[in-house]
């Protein structure tokens, strides 16, 4: 039974690997070709020169490929954390420690579950320090000074802590105590976790970070009210953050629920943007607000959450799991392995929630074509931000339907030239 398990994970493992490398590689190819006949998307002909084209796909290549080397590493580690013997000798490691400070059975899970997670964080650090200080101090997008980048990881460390050692406390206590339905417990218990966090993150924990501040008079904040009166939403969730200490590039946002509600614009954003496209902007982030995107995204990851319990639930009383990876059963094994397996099992759904989530775009799209009575602005917006922020023009429809959030800058235009007429 134990092969059998192991074998069914490196298929699983293997696909997964391959289909996110074959994608990477076909667009690297798609960017490419695109560059050598200089295919300029449409939409953007007159509107970027040819020297920010080049650099959008110096950009586009140099990630691409060091994604291609990312990815690779990222598995291996995979790999070795799980057949090395590393997560039993974590476990003794954290069981014998949680001993001698009679820390009880549910300090060794935290303690394991911690260990596990510091790994991981640690072996990442170069991926994510190059990330950083290299592909994007060279293509000029990093603000990020060391001294920043280290009370980050830091404030991060300790809010994972704070939040997390009592998170897991709690779910290992249920798990504990509340006999075979413990997972419906869970379910109730992190459902209203998360929209506990929904609320406080952006008023509470998000300013830790960033510096929020209600946007400056003058114009452009007059035609906001006017604009946001008119929709319905309360201006006093209209915020500026100072994006530009740690990065160049621009975006926005809507998030929360509620009287939690915000939109919030990279300073970046606002600087790079004429009035008229900052509106469009402030539109389309509305529109997600009027059509209640937040709120059906949460319900599918709700859905997603209660069958993924479910599962857990089962395979906590399988001893064949643990014994494929060299562990002795316990609940916070459990928690750990079900949290490294579920990737290569669950990974076609990235792609279904970014079909979702790219509908929402699109719906947003045209409510701000409308609520302004002109596509212009919504168009302009998108070439603005696409051409600042080096993305890439030419994706591989394969490829930007797996992994993009957002449809395209191309789709996104002619949709909303479809929806104005
Ligand atoms: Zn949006």
């Amino acid at each position: 039974m134990e092969q059998l398990i192991v074998a069914l994970f490196v298929v699983f493992f293997a696909l997964e690997f391959t289909i996110e490398f074959v994608l990477n590689e076909l667009n690297l190819r798609h960017v490419r070709a695109r560059w050598a006949e200089k295919q300029i998307p449409d939409f953007f002909r007159g509107k970027i020169g040819s020297d920010e084209y080049e650099k959008s796909v110096q950009y586009t290549l140099a990630k691409g490929r060091f994604e291609r080397w990312a990815e690779i590493y990222g598995r291996c580690l995979v790999l070795a954390v799980l057949f090395s013997g590393l997560l039993n000798w974590l476990d003794r490691f954290s069981g014998e420690l949680a001993q001698r400070f009679s820390l009880g059975v549910y300090g060794h899970g935290i303690l394991f579950c911690l260990a596990v997670g510091l790994v991981f964080s640690t072996a990442q650090l170069p991926i994510n320090l190059y990330s950083t200080f290299g592909l994007e101090t060279k293509f000029g997008f990093n603000k990020t000074t060391i001294g920043l980048y280290i009370a980050d990881k830091i404030k991060a460390l300790i809010l994972g802590l704070v939040i997390g050692v009592p998170f897991l406390f709690m779910i290992l206590w249920l798990m504990d105590v509340m006999g075979r339905y413990w997972w419906i417990w869970a379910f109730v218990f992190i459902s209203g976790f998360q929209l506990l966090m929904i609320v406080i993150f952006p008023t509470f924990i998000a300013p830790w970070f960033n510096k929020y501040e209600p946007l400056k008079e003058g114009e452009f904040r007059e035609r906001i009210l006017a604009l946001a009166e008119r929709i319905g939403f309360k201006t006093s969730g209209i915020y500026s953050m100072d994006g530009s200490k740690r990065s160049a590039h621009s975006n926005a946002y809507f998030t929360g629920i509620g009287k939690a509600k915000r939109i919030v614009l990279f300073d970046t954003l606002i600087e790079q943007m004429t009035i008229d496209q900052g509106l469009a902007v402030l539109a389309h982030e509305m529109g997600h607000y009027k059509m209640k995107h937040i709120r059906r995204m949460l319900v599918v990851q709700t859905v997603f959450l209660f069958i993924g319990l479910y599962i857990l639930s089962l395979l906590v009383d399988y001893p064949p799991l643990f014994a494929a990876f060299g562990l002795s059963p316990s609940n916070h094994a459990a928690l750990v392995l079900f949290s490294l397996l579920s990737g290569p099992a669950t990974f076609y759904l990235g792609p279904l929630i970014n079909l979702l989530s790219r509908k929402h775009e699109y719906e947003a799209d045209c409510f701000a074509a409308l609520t302004l009575h002109d596509s212009k602005p919504m168009e302009e917006a998108l070439v603005n931000l696409t051409i600042k922020n080096l993305s890439n023009l030419t994706p591989h429809p394969w490829y930007s339907a797996y992994h993009y959030s957002h449809p395209t800058p191309t789709e996104r235009i002619e949709a909303i030239r479809q929806c104005a007429a």
